[in-house]
């Protein structure tokens, strides 16, 4: 929990961590063949497979990295020089891995919107079809937008085409809804520090037993570090209660995963993805109260962030001191197209089911506008917020 004086940390990852979480961790480093870690590292793998809705058959990864480490080990180990991929860009992640698919010299087709819209699920279809391709590459949730994709279908369209798929889920997993089996992903990603809420440090995947077979039958080893080969007998042996070494693993980090993953499942993941959407739901009547708008339409628009214009005339480097002053630290624009014109809410993991930090959220960013000569009051924005909350929580 944040000290009272402490301004909530409400940026699109890393987020507030729970008591619980932050007590497991905070101890001195346990070695990586202790007991303590290989409980943790056990329960967490069979833990993820859970939370990620994977099949028994799926495989687990944890790995000491950003997202960006899990992104480079997905592309690595699935696509190999000379291959076609096709990549759904809905922002500035998608961009960065279809560059990490170039990087693997794979030739790459980008099905690209408008920042703040999605391609329709026809314009990934055709790019399919175009030719030969090796895999589809999808941004759950693209952070810069804060556009989500409907993954079913482009799942569905890969799988028909015997089409291998990544998604990118860094600001969707546990915070947006995801079947990893039934929607038959290859890849699901995330990090330790968005809507698993976690402290930053933790690459997390699952890979489903057609991916891994695929990365026998790469020609291009994937950089060591980043190999599933190498790491599949060290995480085979920790499931099975040994502990065993390739590189060494983040210890707290472990800690901490596991106790994050035991909050997740003591709610329910399908109560989290539905705490993540009544947090939405009642942050956006706050925004439309404060005269905010969301840059994505209400039908795209992620569970996990809010994308949201600048008024008219103000400026991020104006507005975000304002906030933070205010109790609450949003982020400024990423998406090179509008980066001058947004701002970012986050609003994952244990902070949606806090009620009081998110008013407090609303309360900081309507001092702030009001800071900057825009008038507002919080009291009407936080009555919208505490209905529309009610309102989700109640036809869920
Ligand atoms: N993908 C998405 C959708 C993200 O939001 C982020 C981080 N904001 C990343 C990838 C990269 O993760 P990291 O910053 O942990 O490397």
């Amino acid at each position: 929990m944040s000290h009272s004086d402490d301004p909530l940390l409400m940026i699109p990852g890393p987020v507030e961590v729970s008591p619980a979480v932050r007590s497991s961790y905070s101890v001195s480093p346990p070695g990586h063949l202790s007991s303590a870690v290989s409980a943790a590292f056990s329960r967490s793998l069979v833990a993820m497979r859970r939370v990620w809705k994977a099949g028994d058959d799926a495989q687990p990864f944890i790995l000491a990295g950003s997202g960006t480490a899990a992104m480079d080990m997905a592309v690595a180990n699935l696509v190999d020089a000379g291959q076609r991929v096709v990549v759904v860009e809905t922002g500035y992640f998608s961009r960065r891995i279809a560059e990490m698919a170039r990087r693997r010299g794979a030739s790459v087709d980008v099905v690209a919107a408008p920042a703040g819209r999605r391609p329709a699920v026809e314009e990934v279809t055709a790019a399919l079809d175009r030719g030969p391709t090796r895999a589809l590459l999808v941004t759950h949730v693209d952070t810069s937008t804060g556009v989500r994709v409907d993954p079913e279908p482009l799942l569905a369209a890969a799988r028909e085409r015997e089409v291998l798929s990544i998604v990118d889920g860094v600001c969707a997993t546990a915070g947006e809804v995801f079947h990893m089996a039934d929607w038959g992903a290859d890849v699901y990603l995330t990090a330790a520090q968005k809507a698993l809420s976690l402290p930053p440090g933790l690459g997390l995947m699952v890979v489903s037993a057609r991916a891994l077979a695929a990365r026998e039958t790469l020609a291009t080893k994937p950089p060591m570090f980043l190999d599933w080969l190498e790491w599949l007998p060290i995480h085979r042996a920790y499931e099975e209660g040994r502990a065993a070494y390739f590189a060494t693993p983040a210890t707290n980090l472990l800690l901490a995963l596991v106790a994050g993953l035991r909050e997740i499942e003591a709610d329910g993941v399908e109560a989290r993805w539905q705490a993540h959407q009544a947090a939405a739901h009642g942050l956006r009547a706050a925004w439309a109260e404060l005269g905010l708008e969301l840059l994505p339409t209400a039908a795209e628009a992620a569970w996990t962030l809010s994308t949201l214009l600048l008024p008219d005339g103000v400026a991020a480097g104006d507005l975000l001191p304002r906030i933070a002053a205010h109790g609450a630290v949003v982020a400024g624009g990423l998406h090179p197209d509008v980066r001058e014109r947004t701002f970012r809410v986050g609003h994952m993991g244990y902070s949606v089911t806090r009620h009081d930090f998110l008013e407090r959220t609303v309360e900081a960013v309507a001092l702030g506008l009001a800071d900057v000569g825009r008038g507002a009051t919080a009291e009407p924005a936080l009555r919208a917020l505490r209905r529309a909350v009610k309102d989700a929580a109640a036809t869920a």
